[in-house]
């Protein structure tokens, strides 16, 4: 993930890499799906967006906080998809409450769909 202050950022990731996902399977322990892939990004990105990366760490690993919360949200994806829970990065343990995890807040009225 990348990004300039102010101007968004940007997730590049292959998904017919299949080596990528066995690596994952065996460290992590459960299958990689692309919805908690893409969940997990989104998290990061989301995070970015709001300003929400002081903790954030250079080292990703499973003491660094932005990792922790990118799994929670991947794990809400992967309830959707009925896997197992991710509960490690990297092949360590990972806190299920991490610290500043904000959840999406509701869209303003006037962006909601009308139903007629
Ligand atoms: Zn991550």
């Amino acid at each position: 993930m990348e990004g300039l202050p102010g101007g968004g950022s940007k997730s590049i990731y292959n998904f017919g890499n299949k080596s990528e996902k066995e690596r994952f399977e065996d460290v992590e322990g459960v299958p990689l799906s692309d919805l908690s892939l893409v969940a997990h990004e989104m998290e990061h990105q989301y995070d970015k967006e709001k300003g929400n990366q002081s903790d954030a760490t250079d080292s990703n690993n499973a003491d660094d906080p932005s990792e922790q919360r990118a799994v929670k949200t991947e794990n809400e994806a992967r309830k959707l998809e009925g896997l197992p829970l991710r509960t490690t990065y990297g092949g360590r343990k990972v806190p299920t409450n991490p610290q500043n995890y904000i959840m999406p807040t509701p869209q303003p009225k006037e962006n909601k769909i009308k139903k007629k």
